[in-house]
């Protein structure tokens, strides 16, 4: 079973795959993980080494989630901008989040030197650049911000690129690394330490019980003393932390091009902004490029990949476009993660909603999480408590997708669908309405077709069918499924309803 998307990201071609079986029987453990990404593999690494006793399950393979799509720039500037996090957090709270940045590469740096990683890791410099006028004060004010956090960088009039840029903010000691290497090294060495892996296994739910964390898997339950979920959003199950949490997809090209350029990380003053550096050592002229993010379930006409090329094709000189894909992030209403117990159950805890940011930020995560349960102190746990109030940052946001959402969940529903099932093309998904009856219908490249129910299992908004990924998305919170209905990301704990193909001939005689 493919749980992904249609696209793949270049670094699976270099990486190996895993094949840790599914659990196979019910099993109990100190720590549960759920998510190996780059979140739950850290906290598994950094428990296994203080030795608890570690399961980690992931209903994919491991890596296959954000962490595998991501493009693996480690930086200590943050998405938000270093003026926002100092106006809204305040300089002690933006300090210690961007030590913790810092941090996190230098440990996936001692990781990669300990456990003698292949992952290609990189000490670089990173660059925030303007392009033009429009964007050199935005540049100057993050310049200022990180002058305020005594941030080591220099302000300079251009960026090393092979096109016109009007100023740049230059860091030093930044990083890049093959994410997917990265990862499923990690997952060795949790392994070498005695930690338990089950991949293809679902977690389905989870409660406590006489002082257990009891988790009901989709082979199995699992007994647990602390529990992290480390899906990259709330796999909570509760709206408290939810409805403060929105999905963003991002798209990546790969990019062969004549130029060579500096090897350093960029990104521009673009809304949303563009990222770009060289895909490794052996291949600087593969740019991998980053950007034209938008709201997951976003169904727009423009082409995300065409805008990437478009982009790329205008400032360097391109002769290939090898690879391309995309992955959703996760965005909060105040702009930090949440990472931390989550108030309402003792010994569960939560790492999401990094921006942009997951590898640097899911690292730290990782590590603050294993500093929690091993009853360490750390700073950073009061900066990204689930439990922080921000009304005056959050409230706008907050609103802003209560309405998107509400209109979604009610103008889903009532939408005139104007296919029919004869009218897809084989190898693609649509909505179709029949009577008053909305169905998300999948067509394979044989012309089968799989019916389901478009109602995403999270909170009931309809799904909208993704034709860059082949994959059905809810605009809601970020769910995502395949199209055959299986939850490969986001807050879903179950699959799209099937409804037998009969239900579609015998609606459309009635018709
Ligand atoms: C296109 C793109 C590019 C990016 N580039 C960068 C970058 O260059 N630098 C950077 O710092 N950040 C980047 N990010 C963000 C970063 O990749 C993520 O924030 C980070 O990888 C999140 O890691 P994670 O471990 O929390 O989540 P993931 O890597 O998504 O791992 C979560 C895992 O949980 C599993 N899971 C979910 N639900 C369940 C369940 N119910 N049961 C069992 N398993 C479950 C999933 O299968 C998944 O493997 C990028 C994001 C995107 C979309």
């Amino acid at each position: 079973m493919d749980f992904d998307g249609k696209n793949r990201p270049y670094w699976y071609e270099h990486a190996d795959t895993t094949n840790f079986p599914h659990l196979m029987e019910n099993a109990s453990c100190d720590t549960a993980v759920i998510g190996g990404g780059i979140t739950g593999l850290t906290a598994a690494l950094a428990l296994s080494q203080a030795g608890h006793d570690v399961i980690l399950i992931d209903l994919n393979r491991i890596g296959r989630g954000t962490t595998g799509h991501s493009t693996g720039h480690l930086d200590n500037h943050y998405d938000i901008g270093l003026t926002n996090l100092v106006k809204y957090f305040g300089l002690s709270a933006a300090r210690t989040f961007i030590h913790a940045k810092r941090h996190a590469i230098d440990c996936i740096e001692d990781w990669n030197k300990s456990y003698r990683l292949d992952s290609d890791f990189q000490r670089i410099g990173g660059c925030y650049y303007a392009e033009d006028a429009d964007g050199v004060q935005a540049v100057q004010d993050e310049i200022d911000a990180a002058n305020k956090l005594e941030l080591n960088m220099t302000a300079c009039n251009t960026a090393p690129l092979p096109f016109e840029t009007a100023k740049a903010m230059c860091l030093p000691e930044q990083a890049r690394f093959l994410p997917m290497v990265y990862v499923l090294a990690l997952s060795r060495f949790i392994f070498l330490l005695g930690g338990r892996i089950y991949e293809m296994t679902r977690m389905e739910d989870f409660h406590e019980q006489h002082g257990k964390i009891l988790i009901e898997t989709t082979h199995g339950r699992i007994e647990a003393n602390h529990l992290i979920l480390a899906g990259h959003t709330s796999l909570t199950g509760k709206l408290s932390l939810q409805s403060r949490i929105f999905p963003h997809m991002s798209f990546v090209i790969a990019a062969q091009v004549e130029d060579e350029i500096e090897d350093a990380l960029y990104w521009d003053t673009h809304e949303p902004y563009f990222y770009t550096r060289i895909a490794s050592t052996q291949e600087p002229r593969l740019l991998i490029i980053g950007g034209a993010d938008r709201q997951t379930g976003d169904d727009k006409e423009e082409d995300p990949f065409q805008t990437l090329e478009a982009y790329a094709r205008q400032r360097y000189r391109v002769s290939a476009v090898p690879s391309r894909w995309s992955h959703e992030y996760f965005t909060s209403a105040d702009g930090l993660p949440f990472v931390g117990r989550v108030p309402w159950a003792d010994r569960v805890y939560v790492a999401a909603a990094y921006s942009g940011d997951g590898l640097t930020l899911g690292t730290a995560a990782g590590l603050l999480l294993s500093d929690i349960i091993a009853g360490r102190d750390n700073p950073l746990a009061e900066v990204l408590s689930p439990e922080r109030v921000k009304p005056g940052v959050a409230g706008p946001k907050v609103a802003h997708f209560v309405t998107h959402i509400g209109r979604h969940f009610v103008k889903d529903r009532i939408s005139h669908y104007e296919y029919s099932v004869e009218a897809i093309p084989p190898g693609e998904g649509r909505l179709i309405k029949i009577e008053d009856h909305v169905h998300a219908v999948y067509k394979d490249a044989e012309g089968k077709t799989t019916v389901m129910s478009p109602v995403c299992r999270h909170m009931g908004c309809i799904v909208h069918w993704n034709r860059f990924e082949q994959t059905w998305d809810c605009p809601c919170h970020g769910g995502r499924y395949n199209c055959y209905g299986h939850v490969f990301t986001g807050p879903p704990r179950n699959p799209l309803k099937r409804e037998p193909a009969k239900v579609l001939e015998a609606r459309t005689a009635l018709h």
